[in-house]
């Protein structure tokens, strides 16, 4: 059992208040319980920032020595990769086919990643103001934003802990991390990195809990700014909660991203890559493609296809080397799937693979079959709204101006796919595309680390990752010095001015 305490001012503190308890969506058994913390534990952790911010060495260190600590805190987690591995397989419930990669590798090469670009802080920042004959100089510096809240979804809690903490911490502020209350690990062997290296304390928090701890953390004076990457619908109550003190935002959120097959695509490659980036993971993918859009021309062909290649992927527990598609990450998360697919067929889709629970699994654990579902309108619950689970649904469109239309006809914009062997057609539907991210031939591409993140619409505001993501982190401090000391050449001591 792993009992987690929150990680506040450089050590594990308990906690008096309730529990909530932590399962493994494989099997359903619980493996832990998190501290359900409140206002008093989030009060401690932002002071422990703000200290550290305010009085210890971390601000001040050069962005050079910050980043010899991303790579200390890299070095530390790989140091023990293979407990890595177990411990985010048990709690997130990606498969290990997918884990050591998505979950624990990725996040380490990320660390170094933001490490390279510590150049982009080095002061002053060069790009050349010229001032009129007889002023003086100016310089612009970037300088930290002070106490950074980071709030991290239950999907990929490593990498997206790292996503905002490396730039966070490069850029030299100081951080307090909210995991989800389901998936606590990740965040945990973050901290744990972090007092292994002897990271000065207060630099980096942890408080675990759920909404009150949330909404304690986003409402606190002290945070100057809330990096938050979850759903749509929290993420526009923390914006919201946010706006009454005026903190800094940047929201990664939702989607319904649309795969867009031109009549000229590759059925198997287009189908292939759609189903991976809908179903891996169980579907808990931000970015997954989860509306295909298919020409007339060819959707009887693909129907087939996706019937064929859905029903080949093997459902199964997350450690198990065979599974294609593993368990959601709850109980809770499997019947709001099933939900919604209840209310996509009484809306009028076509089950054309899964719609059910699959057979030979673990009994406790929450698995869902890869589902696709066809024929569904427009409006149908399932080609609107975010799902969160294996569930695929494809729509047909007319012509390739209609496609498009259908692709945009949606509040998201975080990612898109387009599916042609003519690249040069594809690139010019792509840059139609209301999207963040669009891979023409291709899913689930990012150099991450270096390729920003920035979806449109109601998928995201700001940027994170790139160095536009690092320079979020920062504020501009524009330094003005004069060259001389001469009152007659001042607006307030001229001859004639006013002032003299
Ligand atoms: P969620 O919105 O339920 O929770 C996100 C975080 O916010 C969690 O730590 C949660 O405990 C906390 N929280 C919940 N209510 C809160 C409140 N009222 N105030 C403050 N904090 C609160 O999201 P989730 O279910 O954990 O994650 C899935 C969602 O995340 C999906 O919508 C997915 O698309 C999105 N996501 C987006 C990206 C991206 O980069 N755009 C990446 C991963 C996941």
């Amino acid at each position: 059992m792993l009992n987690y305490r929150n990680f506040i001012d450089g050590d594990w503190r308990a906690s008096a208040g309730p529990t909530v308890a932590v399962d493994d969506p494989s099997t359903g058994e619980v493996i832990g319980s998190i501290p359900d913390s409140g206002a008093a534990e989030v009060d401690s952790a932002v002071t422990a920032a703000r200290r550290a911010f305010t009085e210890g060495p971390w601000a001040r260190m050069t962005p050079g020595d910050r980043a010899q600590i991303l790579r200390d805190l890299a070095a530390s987690l790989e140091s023990r990769f293979d407990e890595l591995v177990d411990g985010l397989v048990a709690d997130t419930g990606c498969s290990i086919r997918m884990c050591p990669m998505l979950q624990a590798g990725a996040p380490l090469a990320n660390l170094r990643d933001f490490a390279e670009m510590a150049p982009l802080l080095e002061k002053p920042v060069s790009y050349p103001i010229q001032s009129a004959p007889g002023f003086g100089q100016w310089e612009l510096h970037r300088e930290p934003v002070g106490v950074v809240a980071g709030f991290i979804p239950y999907n990929f809690p490593l990498f997206i802990a790292v996503w905002k903490a490396a730039p966070a911490l490069l850029a030299g502020n100081t951080v307090v991390l909210k995991p989800s209350p389901l998936t606590p690990y990740g965040v945990e062997a973050f901290a744990a990195a972090a007092k292994e290296i002897g990271l000065p304390d207060g630099v980096v928090n942890v408080v675990h809990g759920d909404r009150e701890a949330g909404t304690s953390l986003v409402d606190h004076p002290g945070v100057d700014l809330v990096t938050f990457t979850g759903s749509t619908a929290v993420g526009k109550q923390v914006m919201s909660s946010a706006a009454r003190t005026a903190k800094e935002v940047i929201l990664e959120m939702g989607g319904k991203s649309p795969a867009l097959v031109l009549p000229d695509a590759n059925a198997e490659l287009a189908v292939r890559g759609t189903l991976f980036s809908s179903m891996m993971h169980g579907g808990q993918a931000c970015v997954a493609t989860t509306r295909m859009l298919v020409p007339d021309s060819r959707y009887d062909e693909f129907l087939d296809l996706l019937e064929r290649r859905a029903n080949e992927l093997v459902v199964g527990p997350a450690a198990d080397y065979a599974t294609d598609v593993g368990p959601v990450v709850s109980q809770a998360q499997r019947e709001k799937i099933e939900k919604y697919v209840s209310a996509a067929v009484e809306g009028g889709a076509r089950v054309i693979a899964g719609g059910d629970r699959p057979a030979g699994v673990p009994e406790g654990g929450h698995y869902v079959s890869p589902t696709v579902l066809a024929d569904l309108g427009e409006d149908n619950v399932a080609a609107r709204e975010e799902i969160f689970g294996p569930v695929l649904s494809v729509l047909r469109y007319s012509d390739v101006d209609d496609g498009v239309r259908m692709a945009n006809d949606t509040e998201y914009g975080l990612a898109s796919a387009v599916w042609s062997s003519d690249v040069e057609r594809a690139r010019g539907v792509a840059a139609r595309l209301q999207s963040g991210l669009t891979w023409i031939n291709d899913v689930a591409q990012a150099d991450v680390a270096r390729t920003p993140f920035a979806g449109k619409k109601q998928s995201g505001v700001g940027t994170e990752l790139g160095p536009d993501g690092l320079f979020g982190y920062t504020k501009v401090k524009s330094l003005y010095t004069a060259l001389d000391e001469n009152l007659d050449a001042r607006a307030y001591g001229a001859v004639g001015s006013g002032w003299e």
